[in-house]
């Protein structure tokens, strides 16, 4: 198993319990230097809260660890690294939507790993791909596709309800 497969299966874990919980079963984990430093799942019914997907539950998750994330006074100019993750490669179960994009690009974060894809489940959405994202707004960021794809796109649908 390679190393993207053992983080990738402890993304999945997460989207188990997502989906288990109630919520579409996708699973997120952030890694840096070898270490898992965030871990997020679809959150979105049980917290009733349309902006707690897989990757910007684990970017609080890791914002959070890290204590970067106090945005109180003093510390609230992002420009100073606040919310810095550079240096760490997001593991998704399923390609990430269009906000997470924006909120992985914002956080830093340079390496995209990515199980299941958006159109193999049927999402839709226009034109846009991680990879059209990424050309749109001209971010430095390497994709990795393919990692264990026809499981999370599995894992996702077991939970979908239509
Ligand atoms: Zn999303």
């Amino acid at each position: 198993m390679t190393n993207h497969e053992a983080f990738m299966r402890q993304a999945m874990e997460l989207g188990e319990t997502a989906g288990r919980e109630g919520d579409l079963g996708i699973g997120c984990v952030i890694v840096r230097d070898g270490t898992v430093i965030g871990r997020g799942r679809n959150r979105m019914n049980t917290q009733r809260n349309p902006m707690v997907h897989a990757e910007t539950d684990a970017i609080a998750d890791a914002l959070k660890a890290l204590g970067t994330a106090d945005l109180s006074a003093g510390a609230a100019d992002l420009s100073a690294g606040a919310a810095d993750l550079s240096g760490a490669t997001l593991y998704t179960t399923m390609e990430p939507c269009p906000m997470c994009a924006g909120a992985m690009m914002n956080t830093g974060i340079r390496h995209w790993v990515m199980g299941g894809r958006l159109k193999a489940v049927g999402r839709v959405i226009g034109r846009y791909t991680a990879e059209s994202f990424v050309a749109f707004v001209d971010a430095d960021v390497e994709i990795t596709t393919g990692v264990l794809a026809a499981e999370c796109e599995a894992l996702r649908n077991r939970y979908f309800r239509k």
